[in-house]
């Protein structure tokens, strides 16, 4: 088949490599003009203004480290080659936790730490050097083609926005976030694709820093972010001696988020925060400016409507079917996750653009959605307690309120246990690593025993200490002074 791919995002690239090895001919269509990079170090550096998100903290969770593993071992050792390192479970684990016996299946719970531009500058230069990838930098789609012949849309190729057109028996449709397919597909007849659309409730500031000569990182064997109500955070581990830290405030803080701008309250704020303080003490100096991205949504949109897809001949991957909360780190994972799946149903069904269609739809509601939901209730529950604090109310204040029973679980039950109890750390990560269903925690019974065993003797130890100031005035306080 000829494929046509817009977009050279990780969704892109990933179908595009898939593809190709399955024999199919691609062309990938990438607005950026903005030539490869000569090494992975300097893509850091890379205008890619079409992905801004590039600037900010990525995690690679083991969903996509094992995916690299078991079907394209030359990216795995390609990122590796270039600096990233693989963070194992087992290997930096809480002093107090006791018991630890590695298990057969931990070979599966790693982690990439990784520069997002690394990791891409690798896949690009996979796709580019396989032969049958076309990669065509600088070019934009601004629409799509259809057969000529009456009922639902069949897409048989793409429009350029500098003129002209591009036949395809399949069009992969990988233009991330900002991808307006929708309207392209309403312009050509097919019927509305059905959105779901949930505010993540945050905005994102991240700040790079690199190692100075001589450092090494901090211990790993403590929290590595903290949720403080009015304020989440995390620290992610680059390639090649960099780190980044993210800071996220609720969408309504508009003081905070004015501050934060600032790199010296930035690093102010970093250095007040029990996760992130150590990696600011000096060992570090920063490379990059403070970055800030909002209009960060829940998206899942809908190609398949009524089990008819509204079109054949187009498949849509990645953020263009998919945007979750950046926090939990899933983007890329579930991106590649959907490039895999994709592929899958070509190789299932070949030409037959329609079962394509519905076998990758059918996987993705099964495999992904369930992911989609799952950060979706997280992030209406993290808005509660976000718009409680800004109000000056306690968000726990009901006791009588289930809400209020969950918090003090998590806070009184499961942190503590996962400092002491190896089988409720391994749950937790399994399952922040999409290696388990969203579900799988709440209902182990055995899981849920250990933790509710340690949340029942919580009188009998000293309260829970925040992961930073308890206090969103206590932080503008230090902020200021
Ligand atoms: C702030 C932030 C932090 C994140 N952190 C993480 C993280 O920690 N871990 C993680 O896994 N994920 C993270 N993500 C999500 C992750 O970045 C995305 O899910 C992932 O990039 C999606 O890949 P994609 O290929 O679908 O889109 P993108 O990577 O955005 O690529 C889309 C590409 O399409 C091109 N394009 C768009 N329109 C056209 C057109 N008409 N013609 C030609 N080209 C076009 C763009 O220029 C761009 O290159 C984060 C996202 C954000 C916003």
């Amino acid at each position: 088949m000829r494929v046509a791919v817009v977009g050279g995002g990780v969704s892109g690239l990933g179908s595009a490599l898939a593809l190709a090895r399955q024999g199919h001919d691609v062309e990938v269509f990438e607005r950026d003009d903005t030539p490869m990079p000569a090494t992975a170090d300097a893509a850091f550096d890379w205008d890619r203004r079409g992905a801004p998100q590039v600037r900010h903290s990525h995690a690679f969770l083991a969903r996509l480290r094992n995916m690299l593993r078991d079907d394209y071992p030359d990216l795995l050792e390609g990122v590796l080659a270039q600096g990233a390192t693989e963070m194992r479970f087992g290997d930096d684990l809480p002093p107090t936790l006791t018991g630890f016996v590695r298990e057969p299946g931990d070979d599966d719970l790693v982690m990439l730490a990784c520069r997002r531009t690394t990791f891409e500058w690798v896949l690009r230069r996979a796709a580019l050097g396989e032969g049958r990838v076309t990669f065509r930098s600088g070019v934009a789609v601004d629409g799509l083609v259809r057969a000529d012949e009456p009922g639902r849309p069949r897409v048989v190729g793409v429009r350029l926005a500098g003129g002209g057109t591009v036949d395809a028996d399949l069009v992969v449709a990988s233009g991330g976030r900002r991808s307006v397919v929708p309207e392209w597909l309403e312009q050509i007849g097919a019927p509305p694709v059905r959105e779901d659309v949930e505010d993540t409730g945050i905005v994102y500031y991240s700040r790079f820093y690199r190692l100075r000569p001589g450092e090494s990182y901090p211990p790993r064997t403590g929290p590595i972010g903290g949720d403080l109500g009015y304020l989440k955070y995390g620290v992610f581990v680059g390639d090649n001696g960099t780190f980044s830290v993210t800071l996220a405030t609720p969408v309504d803080d508009e003081q905070l988020r004015r501050l934060l701008t600032d790199p010296d309250v930035f690093d102010t704020t970093a250095r007040n925060l029990v996760a992130t303080a150590p990696w600011l003490d000096g060992r570090a100096e920063p490379i990059t400016g403070v970055h800030a991205m909002a209009g960060l949504l829940n998206r899942w949109r809908e190609y398949v409507v009524d089990g008819e897809p509204v079109a054949t001949g187009l498949v849509p991957v990645g953020d263009a079917v998919l945007c979750t909360n950046p926090l939990y780190g899933r983007g890329c994972s579930t991106a590649f996750w959907g490039a895999h799946l994709l592929a899958r149903a070509v190789e299932a069904f070949g030409d037959d653009t329609r079962e394509v269609a519905l076998a990758y739809d059918a996987s993705l509601r099964s495999e992904i959605h369930p992911w989609y939901r799952a950060g979706v209730e997280q992030d209406a529950e993290a808005r509660r307690v976000a718009e409680a604090i800004l109000a000056g109310r306690d968000p726990d204040a009901d006791a009588n309120d289930p809400r209020t029973f969950m918090r003090g679980v998590f806070r009184d039950g499961l942190l503590p246990a996962m400092r002491t109890d190896a089988v409720v750390l391994r749950a937790f990560f399994r399952s922040f690593n999409l290696l388990e269903r969203p579900d799988a925690m709440a209902t182990n019974a055995d899981v849920g025993a250990r933790v509710l065993a340690v949340w029942q003797m919580r009188d009998q130890r000293p309260p829970e200490q925040p992961l930073g100031p308890r206090h969103r005035s206590d932080l503008l306080d230090l902020i200021a002074a």
